[in-house]
Parts: C-alpha cells; structure tokens; sequence
C-alpha cells in the first residue's frame, strides 16, 4: 500500500500543516493550520488533501475511501480528544462541519455541511449538552436541509419552483401564523424534521442517513463531487483553474453561532473590499449560523461602530434606530469585539494582505473559522498595493505584483454622465456591493440575460448557479443581502456593478414583473444601476469615461520602472491616439489604414479606385485619396508627436470596399453614374472563396503599385508637412502579410523609391523605418531572409493564429467554444496567444530576424498584445514592445512590468 500522507490534523494550536501547503491541503485548510501555528482560536479538526481528490475522480469512489479510511477515523479521534466528545454518542455527540477548499478561493462555488453528526439519538444528547432543546432541534432541522440538499440533491423541481424545504418551512408558518424562521417552537422544529425526512424519501427514493460516519462519507463525496458541477467547472473555466488541481475537504468541529443572543457569526475584512480604504469592517448576526450572513435572508449588522453610522447612512436608518435595532458588534459586545480586532491585525500582519474572515461567537467565545486574502475590486487592489508600500508593509516589486493586471479594466470601465444624471429618477436605494455604473434591460432569471445585448439582472438573491448570467449581463440587483452576499462577493470579483439589498423592491417570478413603490416593470424594461452609491434609476442613462486616481498613476509609474518592454497602441484616428497616450502608451504599434477608407468621401475615391478599368483611372482615384489620406495621418502623428507610429498599408481584401446588397449597389451606381449591372460584375469579380487567403496585404500592393506609391506618399508627405510647423513624427512603414523575402523586397523598394521623390520634391527628409508584420507561417520560418528588407518585425498574431491553426478567424467561433467545453483546447487561441505553437513560430522568427539584423525592433500587434499572459510571453521571447487597444495600454503595462520581475 502506499505510504501518501493523506489527512493533516490541527488544533489546539498545532497544526501537521502550514500555509505555504495550499497546493496540498486548499486554501482553506493551509490558512486554518497556520492560525494554529499563530495562536488564534480555531475549532480542532482535519483536512483531507487535494490530492485524495484527483485519486477519486481517476480509481473511483471505493478504492478512494479504502486508501483513506484509517487516517480519517484517526482524523475523528483527534477532534474527539481535544472536544472530549464522541462521533455519534447519545451522551456527548461530537458534531462536526465539512467544507470544500481548493487551492484558491471560489466563494460560494462548492459545497458544505454543517452539524453533520446529528440524529434522533445526538439531538438529545446536545439538548442536554447545551441545556436548550431549542437550539438542538433547530441545529438538526438545519442539518438535515442542508445535508438534502447537498448530499442527496433535494432541489426545487423547476426554476420558478422555491426550495422543497423553504416550502415545508413556508407551509408551517402559514398553520402556526407565525412570520419567522426564529417563531418556531420545539415542536415545530420536531414536525419540521419529520417532514424533512419524508420528502426526502419520497423525492430521492431513499432514508435520510442516521449513522454519522454514513453521513460523513456522504458528505466528503458530495465535496469531491462539488468540484466537477456545471458551476464549478464553468468558475474554473472563467478563472482558468486546472480541473486536475481538485479540492481539499475540511473536517472540524462544530462551534455554533445559533446558541441564543450570546452567539452569533459573522464575516469581516481587514480593510474595505469595495474601496481599498485601511478600515476593519464586516458584517455580523446574532443567533445565526454560518450561511446566514451571506445568504441574505437577514439583513446583517455592521461591526464596527463607525461601519454601522455609515451604513445607517447609505441604508436611510435613523441613528436611534440603529442603535437600537442594528447596533454594532462594537457596542453589542465590546470584549468580543476587541479580541476579534486584535486578531484581525494580527492576521494582517502575519500574512501582510487584507484578510477575509469567517468567526463564529459560541456562548460569548470566539472562534475563527477562515482566513484568507481577500478577494477585491479592482480599486481596492490598487490603493491597497500602493497604501501598503507606502506603510512599509511590501516593497516596490510586491506592490507591482499585488494587482492582477486584468482587475485595471474595472477602474477604465464607464461611469454615468453627469448631465444625464440630472435627468434620472432615483427608483431606490440598495447597498454599494459592487462598483461601476451600468444600464441595461431587466432580466429576472440568470439563464435568460443572453436574451439582450445588455441584461440587467435583478434576483430576490443569487446563488452560485446565477454565475453565468451574471458574468453576462451588465449588473446585478438583488432584493436581499448585505455587502457579502453572493451577489455582492462575485459581482466585485468579476469587476461588475452591483446594488444588493435593495429592499423596497419586490421581484415576482413567476409574473416576470419588478415592483417598487407604485412603479411597475416588466421583463425587458430599461434600468440603470450605480453600483458604487446603490442607486437604482429608471431607463437608461449615458456613461462616461472615469477619472484615474492617484494610486492608479503611481502604480503605473512603478509598472514602468520595472518593465523591460514598453508598451504601444493599436489606434487609427487621432481621439484613440490620444486616449492611448494619456494611458501611458509609448507610440503606435499597429496604425489599420483601411479603417479610414470607409468615412465619407474616402469611400467614393476608393471605389472609383475599385471600379477603375487600368491604371490611369486607377491613378487618377487614388490622387483624389492622397491628400485626404494625408490629412488623416497628420492628424494621428500629431497626437503621437515625438512618439513612433507604425502605420500599415492596404490589408483587406478590396471587396470589403464594395456593397454587397441591392440597395447599396444601385447607390453605388447612382453615385459613380454606371449601372447597376457594372457594379454587380465588379462585386462578382472581387468574389473569392476565401477571402482570407486571398488577394490581401503586401499582394494587392505589389498586383497594384500604385497604391503603395500613393500611402507611402501621404505617410511621409504628413510627416513633412508637420515637421514644418515644428512637430515632430516618426513615421514606421509596415508591409503586411509577407510571406517571401521578394514578396517583401518588392514592397520596399516600391516604397523606398517613392520616398526618394517625395524627399526631393520637397527638399526634406523624415527619419523613417520600413518593416513587416510576421503573420504567415512562412515568413517566422524564413525570418531570416525577410530580415535582409525589413528593419523591423511586427508579429500580427491574429492571423499567425488563423494559419497555424487552420482556424479561419471569422468562423471559429462555431467551433471554439465547444472545444473550449470539452476540454479540447484550455484558451481560445485568438484570445491567449497559443505559447506551445503559435509561440515557437514567433520565437524562431526572434531568433532568425537577429541573425541577420541584431538591431532588428521587434513588437506585437496582435490581439495578444494586451493579454496579461502573452505579454509575458513576450517578455521572455525578447520582444521589444507590446502593442494594443488603447484602455488594454495599462493592463500591458502592468503585465509587462510583473513578467520582468518574475
Ligand atoms: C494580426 O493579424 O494579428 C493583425 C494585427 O492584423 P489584422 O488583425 O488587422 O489582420
Ligand atoms: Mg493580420
């Protein structure tokens, strides 16, 4: 038998593992037996290791729990010793929890039981234990809720369905007139369980489990199972999460929060999630266990005394009704609440990053059950990384490490118009859960926002299956929950707009209609969300773009310091440029010339140019673009001045300038004054079966000369024209789609030979660069002949993907996603650059273009650009520049800084 060590035992302020095992024990349980280690009270138990995880899923349920049974019954005996109870005794009945934990965090995505151990035997036993009947029952009543509908997959039947159990609950209300959960009586919680259990058997065909350790093997598979449902894989997938990495299961002794109005549980954060403000904040209730807080069906109550004012002030409550309906922990219970702020810094401390706490209060005791680093809004990410530098906290390099170069985009997202705002009719008020402004149509159920283009969803609360949906659509509003609801917790990881706990509302499924106030909506009405004040507007409203901070510039000028690479744009008008460059990029790296070709009279020349029968008509179009042209790259050079801007000649097929319906045909026609049959033919004769291969890039320019004879002319002639009013552009002259030295020898010389004249016709001269984009398989593979004419190297990796996968850009998305499902590929190649293929193309391309040219520039231009973990690729590949859409330019220039200190 092998010898793998598959259970670690804490407690007692000892721990087998430590919190540098997360790979091994989750995150949960390396943080559980570190806060061993650092002396903060957490119940004794075990964990189970992610490795058992992957066993069970490849040898199988049984052979799994054979290889682990001795060590977890050691595991039990542990956690008896240390509670001096026992698993299952009438007398002493120990009781324990098991949770999930994977390697990082994924709230709310896998499962938990609590109170597993309970039947009709234990449940006196903790009556008796506890000296309360009343808890007893209610703790199994839970037990068995949860335990069904974790472990034996009790769910509502349909989606407008409520909970089988919430309706049982519902039914016994309704007999006993009574409205809460906390009304019921023993006796009730006694029918409750029966009940329970009945529709148990009756929905699953088989008896609730009264032997524990039935109940905790059952649990531990649910847990294994937990990792491999649709939402887990779909959070591990948007995450990009390995499934092999599996889950840890956590066993540990029950401590309970639901003791009476000395208990209570709660969650807290070492400073705020939302903003990055240095403050200990969280939320908690009173004779409530675990779930309760985040599961919103009470509204939580603040802990500290100045959270509660400030969310008395955002919620509209009176001071004198919140100190006497919703008083803070700080007030409640003030000894509790010192030892809990003293070990929240101490946390901090210990693993200097704001943590995310789970503590229950037993009996006035307190107990930590979780800690981790905790998950941020983009914001938060920033001011936290650059206020713990500037506390002394991290160093230079761990401040650029701590944001996640993704998490920039939030705070580059849109805010409402000001002037808009003055319009709009404030509906409600929920909770701040989640920044950012958002408008969209109402959506009631998750599964239906794909229905429009922009989905307001609003739930009664979410739920882990709702995470799909809400990654689509443009905001979350829920009716209930406080700042760490599920809705809340997942919008702010996901960076999307958020109002929780929006309580006026009233949301009714099955009509499809929201209420609020006197105010009626329907299912694809208007609406619009501040998710940083917890406003609700009616109708749409118009966005702006937002104001940096401070931290945000500061730790851009740290990216810089560090980074090798510098980062450019992918612009072609003077506005982009300029957005560009107010982010910090350092030029142009990809200028699409065609883009300019459709405005106004452009298009005209430009299809005179198409219909034209020789060259002289060619020509005598293609003078008409010239100083149009012109005028188009003064504008750009001049947004760039001083900075490089590599502009591309014609790519694109010249059918993509002509109109393919009717109705455009005959204006075409009507406007070039020939007949709807000439453009018809000309239309037939661009056809091509596979446009993307076919007559485009550096083959139109050397099949038509006088086109690249006309760019480059209007390329250096703006040049020139600038420089004469003293500003200065240094124009980059890219061929594109080469795939043969003579392919591209042909274009240089055409181009060189133009720039001569344009140099003697005006008596100046430029400073100018003539290079290629590698973008043909052919041209990597003899980059270093293509060297011999190119003074710089592009690599155009949207279509270096296409052709070395064979995958045509325009159609993939057919197949892309099902491969993505189905394991067949982990990224979409067109997103992620394909390090293992793609990647080996552009690295011979480095290798051999330096052969020939050491000082050969070499940059990105495509999509990949802007991709966090391409960028590193780059680094690594040697590249010297990145380039990419302009609001990607910081998430680049993050990137580019974290792949050079890596
Ligand atoms: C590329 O192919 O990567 C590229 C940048 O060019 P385009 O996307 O315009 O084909
Ligand atoms: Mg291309």
């Amino acid at each position: 038998m092998d010898e793998r060590k598959r259970v670690y035992l804490f407690g007692d302020s000892e721990a087998e593992g430590r919190s540098d095992m997360k790979n091994l024990l989750g995150g949960k349980g390396a943080n559980l037996a570190e806060m061993n280690l650092v002396g903060v009270p957490v119940p004794p138990g075990f964990t189970i290791t992610t490795e058992v995880c992957t066993e069970y899923n490849t040898i199988g349920k049984e052979k799994a729990v054979e290889l682990m049974r001795a060590e977890v019954e050691n595991g039990i005996k542990h956690v008896e010793k240390i509670m001096s109870s026992k698993f299952g005794d009438k007398e002493n009945p120990l009781l324990v929890s098991v949770r999930s934990g994977a390697r990082v965090s994924m709230p709310g995505m896998m499962d938990t039981v609590l109170n597993l151990g309970l039947n009709d035997d234990a449940v006196e036993g903790i009556a008796k234990k506890s000296g309360n009947e009343r808890f007893a029952w209610d703790s199994y009543r839970r037990f068995v809720q949860m335990y069904g509908d974790v472990v034996l997959g009790m769910k509502p039947e349909s989606k407008e369905d409520i909970d089988p159990f919430e309706a049982i609950m519902e039914e016994q209300k309704e007999k006993r007139g009574i409205e809460l959960d906390t009304d019921f009586t023993v006796e009730d919680l006694k029918e409750l369980v029966a009940k329970f259990k009945a529709a148990v058997t009756k929905q699953t065909g088989k008896n609730f489990p009264n032997n524990p350790w039935d109940q905790l093997w059952g649990a531990v598979m649910a847990v294994f199972d937990s990792w491999n449902t649709d939402r887990a894989i779909y959070y591990r997938t948007m995450n990009k999460i390995p499934g092999e990495w599996g889950t840890a299961v956590n066993v540990q002794a029950m401590v309970y929060g639901n003791m009476g109005t000395n208990s209570g549980t709660g969650v807290a954060f070492t400073r705020d999630a939302g903003t990055g403000e240095d403050i200990f904040n969280g939320e908690y209730l009173i004779d409530a266990q675990g779930e309760d807080v985040v599961a919103g069906v009470r509204t939580p109550q603040q802990i500290t005394l100045e959270g509660s004012k400030r969310w008395a002030v955002l919620a509209n409550v009176s001071e004198e009704e919140r100190a006497e309906k919703y008083p803070s922990l700080e007030e409640l219970m003030p000894k509790v609440y010192k030892e809990l702020d003293i070990i929240q810094q101490k946390l901090e401390d210990h693993y200097n990053d704001m943590q995310d706490l789970e503590f229950t209060i037993q009996d006035g005791k307190l107990w930590l059950l979780q800690t981790r680093n905790g998950k941020r809004t983009g914001a938060a990410m920033v001011r936290m990384a650059i206020e713990m530098l500037e506390q002394g906290r991290i160093d230079e390099k761990e401040a650029v490490m701590r944001v996640e170069p993704n998490k920039l985009d939030e705070l580059l997202h849109p805010v409402f118009d000001k002037d808009a705002m003055k319009e709009a009719k404030v509906l409600t008020k929920g909770l701040p859960a989640s920044p950012g402004a958002a408008t969209g149509q109402l959506v009631f159920f998750a599964d239906e926002c794909a229905k429009y283009k922009d989905a307001i969803l609003a739930r009664i609360e979410t739920s882990p299956e709702d995470l799909e949906g809400m990654n689509i659509a443009n905001g979350i509003l829920t009716a209930r929950g406080g700042m760490t609801s599920h809705a809340a917790v997942v919008a702010r990881g996901m960076g999307k707009c958020c109002v929780s706990g929006a309580g006026e509302l009233k949301i009714d499924y099955k009509a499809r209609i929201l209420t609020v106030g006197n105010e009626t909506f329907n299912e694809g009405d208007w609406v619009s969300l501040n998710g940083s004040t917890g406003e609700l507007y009616k109708g749409s409203i118009d966005t702006i773009d937002p104001e940096l901070s401070g931290d945000f510039g500061k730790l851009m000028e740290l990216a810089d310091k560090y980074s090798r690479m510098y980062v450019r744009t992918n612009a072609d008008t003077p506005h982009d440029s300029q957005v560009a460059r107010d982010f910090g990029a350092k030029g142009i790296g990809l200028c699409r010339t065609e883009h300019m070709f459709f405005e106004g009279e452009k298009i005209v020349a430009m299809r005179e140019m198409i219909l034209a029968e020789d060259l002289e008509g060619r020509e005598a179009a293609l003078d008409r673009l010239l100083p149009i042209q012109q005028k188009d790259f003064e504008g750009i050079f001049e947004a760039m001045h001083d900075l490089p801007v590599t502009v591309r000649l014609l790519d694109p097929p010249l059918h993509e300038f002509v109109p393919h319906d009717e109705k455009g045909q005959q204006e075409m026609a009507d406007v070039m004054g020939v007949t709807v049959d000439v453009i018809k033919q000309k239309v037939e004769d661009l056809s091509e079966f596979n446009p993307m291969l076919g007559h485009r890039g550096c083959r139109l320019g050397n099949t038509y000369p006088e086109i690249t004879v006309m760019q480059t002319r209007a390329i250096i002639g703006a040049a020139i024209a600038l420089k004469k009013r003293g500003i200065n552009a240094h124009p980059e002259i890219m061929i594109p789609l080469t795939g043969t030295l003579a392919e591209m020898k042909m274009q240089e010389d055409i181009v060189r030979d133009t720039i001569a004249k344009v140099f003697e016709e005006t008596g100046e001269t430029i400073e100018h660069l003539v290079g290629t984009m590698i973008e043909i398989p052919r041209a990597a593979l003899t980059a270093d002949k293509i060297a011999e004419s190119a003074e710089f190297f592009s690599f155009g990796t949207n279509d270096l993907t296409q052709m070395t996968f064979g995958y045509s850009r325009d159609d993939a998305g057919k197949f892309l996603p099902i491969y993505i499902e189905k394991g067949i590929l982990k990224n979409d190649p067109f997103e992620v650059l394909d390090q293992e293929g793609v990647g080996q193309l552009v690295e011979m391309a480095v290798e051999r273009g330096r052969q020939t040219r050491p000082d050969i520039k070499l940059g990105i231009c495509g999509e990949h650009g802007g991709e966090p973990s391409s960028v590193e690729f780059c680094h690594r590949t040697g590249l010297d520049y990145v380039s990419c859409s302009p609001f990607r330019v910081p998430i680049a220039r993050l990137a580019a800084a974290q792949a050079t200190i890596r």
